[in-house]
């Protein structure tokens, strides 16, 4: 049977949770109030030492939860940050959405996912359904490139089915493929010079930069592939031609051919822009996640496709260009699928999610603790 979830016990601790201030790197309020909440539901709760080592207010919350059926450990992760501005926020209704009053974003990126999975939880609790062994992760920072969850200790984690609650979407579709994103950084060197007196003396950086640029293909490479100047940084006065200009680009991909070719091609424009111009850059590279793809045979994917089945939603299995905490479990072995939340406009003040999604994503986490045979991990 699929449990009842109480709908308005839901939207009270939503809105409650998008008003604690946790902008990232300063999760501390927000921490212990789950880790409040967490301890009164019966689980035993840990926090890490991510906060010290990113310099943070506040750990990732790691909490566990005996079963009380059989079944194996599931587990359930969220972040506990969002994108400023983030403090201050004033959840309101307006008609069947729930938003901020525009000066804020709501958070509901990832609040929806914590109220929901504690809402799962508490309804199966209280209805006495047996449920498996249970696993939370609340990480840190998520929204700084997943610094957080890359702080936390793998090892700890028992679950072989895991479940990331972050992402847009109807409230029933499963993302079961992500990019992985590379960091691009580059410092040019030209040669200063008198802009005035001895100009042909020089060698502009910057012109460098924008040679690069203009050569290189970027944005939306091809369906699995996309990348971005995000910075380009050179100050200085106009009477000197600039011997220094910075640049951070990102290239994402699901395949990792096709990551290795555009990342080698801006490079070259960078290195061969540098060269016909006299000047110098150094590049540097770095690969913040990885890519995933999840069978749908897997046990996450069954097991939330099969949850949502029973509950009547849309299922459907979706990439994303994204990157979530999901990167970093399944890198480590830990099959994760990340389940639609229903927010809309993310990371902007006129984020927004409609109440029933919220009810949804709740009933969806009940369904899947109490999920019936045809989703059982042993069944397959
Ligand atoms: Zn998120």
């Amino acid at each position: 049977m699929t449990p009842d979830i109480n709908a308005k016990r839901l939207l009270n601790s939503f809105l409650e949770l998008c008003s604690i201030d946790a902008e990232p790197t300063r999760e501390r309020a927000m921490a212990d109030h789950l880790t409040a909440l967490l301890i009164g539901l019966g689980f035993s709760v840990t926090e890490d030492d991510a906060g010290c080592r990113l310099g943070g207010t506040a750990g990732n919350l790691y909490a566990t939860l005996a079963g009380s059926g059989s079944g194996e450990t599931l587990l359930f992760s969220c972040h506990m940050d969002r994108v400023v501005p983030g403090c201050g926020v004033k959840p309101q209704l307006a008609g069947e959405y729930i938003v901020s009053d525009g000066s804020t974003v709501l958070g509901a990126d990832d609040v929806a996912g914590l109220a929901a999975v504690l809402e799962g939880i508490v309804a199966v609790r209280e209805q006495g359904l047996p449920h498996p062994p249970l696993e939370l992760l609340f990480s840190v920072a998520e929204e700084l490139s997943l610094l957080g969850i890359e702080q936390f200790d793998m090892s700890r984690l028992v679950s072989r089915c895991g479940f990331v609650l972050d992402a847009g979407g109807p409230v029933g579709e499963i993302v079961v493929m992500a990019p992985e994103q590379v960091r691009l950084s580059a410092v040019i060197r030209g040669r200063a010079a008198h802009a005035g007196i001895a100009p042909q003396e020089g060698v502009s950086a910057i012109q460098i930069a924008a040679t690069a640029i203009a050569g290189m293909r970027l944005l939306r490479i091809d369906a699995e592939t996309t990348a971005n100047i995000g910075s380009i940084r050179a100050d200085g006065p106009t009477n000197i031609v600039p011997d220094r200009c910075e640049i951070n680009a990102e290239v994402r991909s699901t395949d990792p051919a096709r990551l290795a070719v555009q990342v080698a091609a801006m490079q070259q424009a960078l290195e061969e822009a540098a060269r016909a111009a006299g000047g110098q850059v150094e590049i540097s590279l770095r690969s913040n996640y990885r890519s995933y793809r999840l069978d749908p045979a897997s046990a996450p994917v069954r097991r939330a496709g099969a949850a949502a089945s029973r509950l009547g939603l849309t299922v459907r299995h979706r990439s994303t260009g994204g990157g979530s905490d999901a990167n970093f479990l399944n890198e480590r072995g830990i099959p994760t699928a990340v389940l639609c939340c229903g927010f809309e406009k993310v990371h902007t003040c006129q984020e927004r999610i409609a109440v029933a999604e919220l009810t949804r994503l709740a009933q969806w986490v009940a369904a899947i603790l109490t999920g019936g045979d045809e989703a059982s991990l042993s069944s397959r």
